[in-house]
């Protein structure tokens, strides 16, 4: 029915989670960069990525709000990193373009668990 296909098509578009099923590698590429999804301090998935403008890495952003809090002078923790400035809090942007990518692959890391498509 082509009034169906029109719906499924709606919902591929209203979905985020269908629009790239096969890129499911764990590092992001960007034009010039290629950056882990994983946060530093917990090893865990990035929810919310911020970007440390000195020299490009991220981070999630509760754990380096959490370690600036404490302390002003944290390094960024990325093993390799070059960066000796300290990391403080107007030097971190958030990265929406990074964050969406997350949501995707952690949504389709979820599929087989929820498997709630209607
Ligand atoms: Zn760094």
């Amino acid at each position: 029915m082509l009034s169906e296909f029109a719906d499924f098509k709606q919902e591929m578009l209203n979905c985020p989670s269908t629009s790239h099923a096969d890129d499911n590698t764990e590092i992001v590429e960007d034009d010039t960069n290629v950056f882990s999804m994983y946060d530093p301090w917990t090893k865990g998935l990035m929810l919310n990525p911020v970007r440390n403008k000195n020299c490009g890495h991220h981070y999630d952003r509760d754990s380096v709000m959490a370690a600036i809090k404490d302390s002003l002078s944290v390094k960024c923790p990325i093993v390799g990193c070059v960066s000796n400035i300290f990391v403080q809090h107007n030097h971190l942007v958030s990265n929406e373009a990074l964050k969406q990518r997350i949501h995707t692959y952690k949504a389709q890391q979820g599929e087989e668990v929820t498997n709630d498509d209607n």
